[in-house]
């Protein structure tokens, strides 16, 4: 569903992203794990063209993001083609990033209406069964300051889910929660695991790493270093940089 190769990515002629390739397939989790300032984050924003990447390239269900001239050379699409690839992604962060004047089932109906041009019935319709399938049916009329994190988060993840993503990308989506509340977020996304969907997940919960990936990606300097199930990556690290990333967070 994601293909990446050789990914570069420079800010100011920081490389911050050395060449990344990374396949995933659909229906995969894949956790990347890795120190601060790795690229993990740069290298999500770049598969959902939130960056445009220097050099690469990367394709989203077998459609290149950015263009090709006749030179071989990559530049970004128009907008109207990168809102319309960025459809099929889904995008959690670290931050909840909710609307705080909207109420939670307006937060979720909120792009289906004014991007995917639903009806505003269909939409509630929909935004009610996503709000009931993280738990929050009922929240809906709540506003986010009247919400925990962890159930902010969970809202996060209905309005990911109500354009009916082919990917979910997330972003170290339990990092800013209260520790009570990890696992109510940790749980939802496990489900939506379950439930098949392909997941890229920027995370330093190795419980959730060991027991939902498929595969853990380790990622340092802007490289990847090491690749593998679970259980071979965080229990039998190969590489010396993983071995002390691995040592510090546990
Ligand atoms: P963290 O876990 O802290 O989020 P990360 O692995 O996700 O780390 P990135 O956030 O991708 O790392 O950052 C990688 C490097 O790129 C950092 O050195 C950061 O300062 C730099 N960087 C990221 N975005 C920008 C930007 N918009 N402009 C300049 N530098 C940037």
């Amino acid at each position: 569903l994601v293909q990446a190769i050789n990914v570069t990515k420079n800010f100011h002629g920081n490389e911050v992203l050395k060449g990344i390739d990374l396949d995933v397939e659909q229906r995969e989790v894949v956790c990347l794990l890795g120190p601060s300032g790795s690229g993990k984050t740069t290298f999500l924003r770049c598969i959902n063209q939130l960056e445009t990447i220097n050099g690469g390239r990367i394709w989203v269900d077998g459609e290149l993001t950015g263009y090709e001239d006749r030179n071989g050379r990559l530049h970004r699409r128009t907008n109207k083609d990168i809102a319309r690839q960025r459809r099929q992604i889904g995008m959690v962060f670290q931050r909840f990033n909710l609307f705080p004047h909207k109420t939670a089932l307006e937060n979720v109906v909120e792009a289906p209406v004014h991007v995917g041009g639903r009806s505003k019935a269909e939409a509630n319709k929909r935004g009610l069964e996503l709000l009931d399938r993280v738990g929050l049916s009922d929240r809906c009329d709540h506003y986010p300051a009247q919400l925990s994190g962890g159930q902010q988060q969970r809202v996060a993840i209905a309005r990911a889910l109500a354009m009916d993503p082919k990917l979910m990308l997330f972003d170290e989506p339990t990092s800013a929660l209260d520790p009570e509340l990890v696992g109510e977020v940790l749980t939802v996304m496990r489900e939506l695991a379950q439930q098949g969907m392909t997941m890229i997940v920027v995370t330093h919960e190795m419980g959730f790493a060991r027991d939902v990936a498929d595969r853990v990606v380790f990622m340092d300097a802007g490289v990847v270093v090491e690749q593998g199930a679970p259980t071979d990556v965080i229990d039998n690290p190969q590489h010396e940089r993983t071995k002390t990333f691995l040592s510090r967070i546990r």
